[in-house]
């Protein structure tokens, strides 16, 4: 039995898109988030993020979860998807409304930028109720969004160089992964958030919601983002191939290697789940590189 919500026990998750089946970047922060998790004991959770059905691939989550299974990387409690959680999105941008920290924006996508193509804030004193099609933003007014990144050490984010005012809600009606991100991972009391370095902006957004809603924060290690030879991260839209699921063993083992962790002798020999606990039990979080990218 998992311990209560709400005990000082360890929570990490791994959040993909199902936009495609998993490729060797996202078994890569798959890996550091279970290993991380497992090495202090911890509860491990598999959330779905399906709140963009337009940029899904229909069963990429099927695909994803087996994937992950043949690789060992067992998950506790059930799977969350995001599309079961609409109601409570809703409650959390009500309770923002409530607060005056959101405002329409009829905006058009190109319409008020600045200079650093940032949102100008050309809506900011808008009020609700507005009947004509708009976003909903926050209003990102703070001095700066600060943190201690376990990986990345101090990082911070002013706005209007950094973070414009974010779109919690879109005009088509989907709420952002910034919204749902942060209601699900106080959902789901999550103690430690491990993923790539691409998102270190959306945590300090994601701190910021969570400041507004009075919430206390996660811990935050980013590790760097798999890049092919033109420096960009693997993903569907550069055809990041998928994982061969039958060499779970040697996609574990570059992993590792790529986190510049150690391998058990013999490693070749191991099965999946025999290798990853070898490694939660060596796993040492310190020894992975700050970089922004690791080539593939
Ligand atoms: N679903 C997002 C992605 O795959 C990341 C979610 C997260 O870790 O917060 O990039
Ligand atoms: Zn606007």
């Amino acid at each position: 039995m998992p311990p209560p919500v709400g005990s000082s026990v360890y929570r990490g998750r791994f959040a993909p898109s199902p936009t495609g089946p998993l490729h060797l970047g996202s078994l890569l922060t798959a890996v550091a988030s279970y290993l991380d998790a497992r090495s202090e004991d911890g509860i491990w959770l598999v959330r779905i993020d399906d709140i963009d059905p337009p940029r899904e691939l229909p069963g990429a989550s099927d695909a994803i979860l087996q994937s992950l299974e043949l690789h060992g990387l067992h998950w506790d409690d059930s799977v969350l998807y995001q599309s079961t959680r609409l109601p409570a999105y809703q409650e959390t941008l009500d309770q923002l409304i409530q607060q005056k920290a959101v405002y329409p924006c009829t905006c058009s996508r190109k319409q008020s930028r600045t200079e650093r193509n940032l949102y100008s804030g050309h809506c900011r004193n808008g009020s609700f109720p507005r009947r004509d099609s708009h976003a909903i933003r926050v209003r990102f007014n703070t001095s700066s969004i600060g943190f201690l990144d376990r990986i990345q050490g101090r990082c911070e984010f002013l706005p209007g160089i950094d973070i414009d005012d974010f779109v919690v809600k879109r005009r088509d009606g989907y709420f952002s992964y910034q919204l749902a991100a942060t209601a699900d991972d106080l959902f789901q009391d999550i103690s430690h958030v491990v993923r790539g370095v691409d998102l270190l902006d959306s945590s300090a957004r994601q701190i910021y919601l969570m400041n507004l809603l009075g919430a206390p924060t996660p811990q935050y290690a980013h590790i760097p983002v798999l890049v092919n030879d033109q420096q960009q991260k693997l993903s569907k839209q550069n055809l990041a191939p998928a994982l061969d699921d039958q060499q779970a063993t040697s996609n574990l083992l570059y992993c590792l290697d790529k986190l510049e962790q150690p391998v058990p002798p013999e490693p070749e020999s191991a099965g999946p789940a025999e290798l990853l606990q070898w490694a939660a039990k060596h796993w040492h979080p310190e020894r992975i590189p700050a970089s922004l990218s690791i080539a593939l």
